[in-house]
């Protein structure tokens, strides 16, 4: 069986040695950092799902490319049924670590990848399918962990890429030879990668002719030559280093959401590894393909899971504060759980409604609509579950003590009588529900899930493209039996 157990996982980290630099200094080793440490347990979780017999359904399936059963997180789906399947995988592995399941941005970069090498190939000519097939089939056996990135720090937005003074704003391809090609640039905002194997690369600048150079799809091990990771640093990243106790943060063992920039200063990628060179009106089709399917995760999946964290901590708080009866608090966690069920149904139903894309390719993409629509509505969604879990929680949620107080001598017995709500929960329990709390609500995710798989303007030009309005013009036509308009 192609499957990893996590210690497995966690040894063949050992085995990579990513450049990773974090608050001024070099990470030395990702497993020990604490930071780097919550993306290893975040992915190494994904690897013991797969072997525990209550989630294997969910976190594996069957795969015909090597004719064996893998992780779905490495799985290119070929039915609605697989769509279906990938949906609900996001929202579990979601509300299992409360922060992002890593994996998820190469997964989705694989199912545009195997549908748009194929149209290249079919169209144009070109090998790159096989090579994508290959490359998939090596992920699937060796049950690989892959990161992908599309974002990239990009000039100007108001020019074109030709006339950015930088050409290397976004990726560029600055050589090639028999034996493959060297990119120069950066990808911005990358979740997770420094603790996977591998790092898918998709284009984002190229548009027309003479951007040939940006039109380019790649794999790489995450600690090729040239490669260099800079991680975000936060307050809660500097919270983490600090804490004596890891007890004491919101999320002890996942943390909050952890990215890097990736810097590639004249990386080489051999042949085999690159999946589109030059072939620039295939570039959008791999960013929108990509931006569908990861639409569909990041709105109606993954933030599904987290608001029935934000969900669970309200309610246990209503309950250590003895006001299930207060009708207004009803209300708040059911307007909650009705905008998590809006969530789930918009990812659902770009499941249920997706399609082979491109026809012929056997690969299954969510409905284009749908899967926009359920990052558009999640955008708004996910402050509104924030400012109503902000109002159960009180102001507690930012102004609670360090748990260290209950352990001095001199205040302990103060904090467990007054933050106790005369409740027999432990107040131990009540600060840290509250700190959960605030890990969510004060903390990266309500602008991490806005701009995560682009801001709310990215979908709406998306819908304007997608949505003609002939159907909706037709049917006043047709109710008012309007007159068709004189020659
Ligand atoms: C927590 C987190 C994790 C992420 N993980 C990944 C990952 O794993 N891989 C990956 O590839 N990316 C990742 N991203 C990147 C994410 O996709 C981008 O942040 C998102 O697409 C927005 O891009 P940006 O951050 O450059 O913001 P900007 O594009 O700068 O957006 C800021 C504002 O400018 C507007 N704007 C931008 N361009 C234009 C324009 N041309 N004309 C008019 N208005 C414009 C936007 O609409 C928005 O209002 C992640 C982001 C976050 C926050």
């Amino acid at each position: 069986m192609a499957l990893m157990a996590p210690e497995q996982f966690e040894e063949s980290l050992k085995e990579i040695e990513p450049r990773v630099f974090m608050n001024g200094k070099r990470v030395e080793n990702i497993l020990e950092n604490r930071n780097t440490r919550t993306v290893v347990e975040a992915n190494k979780a994904s690897y013991s799902w797969a072997l525990d017999p209550r989630y294997r359904d969910i976190m594996t399936c069957y795969s015909p490319l090597i004719d064996d059963v893998v992780n779905r997180y490495t799985y290119v789906s070929a039915s609605i049924e697989d769509l279906v399947r990938k949906a609900e995988a996001g929202t579990f592995t979601a509300e299992m670590l409360g922060t992002c399941i890593y994996r998820c941005v190469g997964y989705d970069a694989f199912h545009s990848l195997a549908g748009t090498t194929w149209e290249m190939d079919k169209d144009l000519g070109t090998e790159y399918y096989p090579r994508f097939m290959e490359y998939l089939k090596m992920v699937q056996t060796e049950d690989l962990s892959v990161a992908g990135a599309l974002t990239e720090p990009r000039g100007a937005r108001s020019k074109k890429t030709l006339d950015w003074e930088d050409p290397y704003l976004s990726l560029k391809i600055v050589d090639k030879n028999k034996d493959g090609i060297v990119v120069r640039g950066a990808k911005i905002n990358i979740s997770g990668a420094y603790a996977s194997h591998e790092l898918v690369v998709l284009p984002q600048a190229a548009h027309f002719k003479g951007e040939e150079d940006y039109a380019v799809a790649f794999a790489t091990p995450v600690d090729a030559e040239g490669i260099t990771f800079v991680c975000q640093y936060s307050p809660y990243s500097a919270e983490r280093d600090l804490a004596e106790d890891l007890e004491e943060l919101g999320n002890p063992v996942y943390g909050q959401r952890e990215t890097s920039m990736v810097v590639f200063d004249n990386v080489f990628i051999p042949w085999k590894r690159v999946f589109h060179c030059g072939e620039y009106a295939y570039s959008v089709k791999l960013v929108t393909r990509f931006a569908r399917t990861h639409r569909m995760t990041c709105g109606g999946t993954c933030k599904v899971g987290f608001m029935n964290q934000i969900i669970g901590a309200s309610r246990l708080i209503q309950e250590y504060k003895g006001l299930e009866k207060a009708a207004h608090i009803n209300d708040q966690l059911a307007e909650m759980v009705a905008l998590r069920e809006t969530g789930r149904a918009c990812g659902l139903a770009a499941a249920h409604k997706g399609a082979e894309d491109p026809p012929g390719s056997g690969v299954f993409l969510p409905d284009e609509l749908m899967g926009n629509v359920s990052k558009l509505n999640i955008c708004n969604a996910f402050w509104r579950v924030m400012a109503l879990a902000g109002d159960v929680g009180g102001g507690l949620i930012v102004t609670l003590p360090s748990l260290k107080e209950l352990k001095n001598p001199e205040v302990k017995d103060y904090v467990e009588e007054f933050y106790s709500f005369g409740s027999d929960e432990p107040t131990e329990n009540i600060l840290k529900v509250h700190k959960l709390l605030q890990n969510w609500t004060a903390g990266q995710h309500g602008v991490g899930t806005w701009h995560g798989a682009g801001p709310v303007m990215a979908q709406k030009i998306m819908l304007q493209r997608i949505v003609g309005y002939e159907h909706e013009k037709e049917l006043v036509r047709r109710t008012l039996n309007l007159k068709e308009k004189s020659p």
